[in-house]
């Protein structure tokens, strides 16, 4: 049932150090062999996938990802969120906990992997709360959250601003071996900043969310990594200082990671300014993009599908990212996808959710700017996809090796496309690049040997 030959394709996996024109076979949901020895055990009958100019790589794992379920199925479900997963290329999510209720007690985990194994396309990992409620103020059960199966705890959408309730939630990840996984806002700087604080916010006349807002509590992470020995992964970093922290740091040993997002390091504050402005300005920095081009995407100033937290940063910081990711200081690439439905969004761009929907536009925009670009080699990046977020999470997964799960993506790098509201399987429509023409897609997604989603040719 689970079987499959994909023949002809060039075969990517970082975790192994193989970058090779051959054939895969997929026994029984596992891998089970390359090469002329993969034709020779393969049993009469089995489902031949012609896979020639394609790459076949581990399924991607997007450690960042809002699934919504329980309590927010509006938004999203593990259903229509793992699909659009499976679109996008992901055979494994990490699901973040600040759903409603929270993912802070065993019963919400069990619910979650329960439903997901049930309903969902791809798989889901869970990661629990740091706090009860995700209030920052008591610490959750770490150790009943890790044997109901957590693989990280954060309080992702919100920041522990406690420092010393911060350090105790560390001490115990340590103790269960769970990497805690920090969204960086420092409260009393950021207050209600809903834009980056700098010369758009002044023009737009919208509040800022200082750079420093993330830098400081970056900087407390770097210190608490270093005092317990705990690791400590940033998400979503946005702004040059937060790289700068986190590329000394890791100089000297601190177990301290940094991940990046596409909309980062694509997409700046003038985006917030309207599309004339964003393409006139910083859309050079795009790849594929520049002003006087026919058909650019366009939308308007105050556009809430440009509202995201942290913000979208200067031009400065968007190289600071690209930089970080190319020479290694963020080894690991996500999207935050954040479903929101379309009457909250619908708003003025004070009262608006923040974050926006990318499952299905990450690989592409990642190709674009790191691959395309020529910055990153294709195994570097698909590494920051795969054997990357597997090492910190501890997860079976992200390798071709023989007997591992066979979770298979198999990539057009040159495929161009173009996203739409009516091409996505998310239940929600906030993403920023509807109407962009992309360069690079997933054709295949294969989770446990079954093929869950291709590209209908
Ligand atoms: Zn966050």
């Amino acid at each position: 049932m689970n079987s499959l030959l994909l023949t002809g394709g060039r075969v990517i996996d970082p975790a192994n150090r193989v970058d090779a024109v051959t054939d895969l076979l997929v026994l029984d949901g596992k891998i089970a062999a390359f090469g002329s020895q993969a034709v020779k055990d393969a049993p009469a009958g089995i489902e031949r996938k012609d896979v020639k100019d394609l790459i076949v790589c581990p399924g991607l794992i997007d450690l960042h990802v809002h699934l919504r379920e329980p309590g927010q199925g509006a938004k999203e479900t593990i259903a229509t969120g793992t699909a659009a997963a499976a679109r996008g290329g992901f055979t494994s999510v990490v699901c973040m906990p600040n759903t409603s209720p929270a993912v802070d007690n065993s019963g919400t985990v069990a619910l979650i992997r329960e439903r997901a194994a049930r309903e969902g396309a791809v798989n889901v990992f869970v990661a629990g709360a740091i706090t009860k409620g995700i209030a920052g103020e008591e610490l959750a059960p770490i150790g009943s959250l890790k044997r109901a199966g957590v693989v990280a705890i954060t309080d992702d959408g919100h920041c522990v601003q406690n420092n010393e309730l911060m350090r105790r939630a560390l001490e115990y990840a340590r103790m269960f071996d769970l990497a805690v996984m920090d969204h960086c806002q420092d409260y009393a700087l950021v207050s209600d900043g809903v834009i980056h604080e700098g010369y758009w916010s002044t023009v737009l006349g919208l509040r800022g969310w200082p750079a420093a807002g993330e830098e400081m509590i970056v900087a407390r992470n770097v210190q608490l990594a270093e005092l317990t020995g705990a690791r400590v992964h940033c998400q979503h970093l946005s702004a040059a200082g937060s790289v700068q922290l986190i590329r000394e740091a890791r100089k000297r040993g601190v177990p301290i990671s940094g991940e990046a997002c596409p909309h980062h390091f694509v997409l700046t504050d003038a985006a917030v300014a309207g599309s004339e402005k964003f393409w006139v300005t910083d859309g050079k920095g795009v790849f594929g993009y520049k002003h006087g081009q026919p058909n650019l995407p366009v939308w308007p100033a105050y556009d809430t599908n440009f509202k995201m937290n942290p913000p979208l940063r200067s031009a400065q910081d968007r190289d600071a990212i690209i930089e970080g990711v190319v020479d290694g200081t963020l080894e690991i690439l996500g999207s935050d996808h954040a479903p929101h439905c379309g009457y909250e969004k619908e708003v003025e761009f004070d009262y608006a959710p923040f974050g926006i929907t990318g499952l299905e536009t990450e690989l592409a925009l990642s190709l674009m700017q790191l691959y395309h670009t020529k910055r990153l080699s294709l195994p570097d990046l698909i590494a920051k996809f795969t054997v990357a977020p597997a090492r910190l999470l501890r997860l079976n997964k992200g390798t071709l090796s023989i007997g591992a799960d066979a979770d298979v993506t198999v990539l057009d790098l040159d495929r161009e496309w173009v996203f739409s509201a009516d091409g996505t399987a998310s239940k929600s429509r906030n993403s920023p690049f509807y109407g962009w023409r992309l360069k690079g897609k997933a054709v295949a997604t294969i989770v446990g040997g079954k093929q869950v989603w291709f590209e209908q040719s």
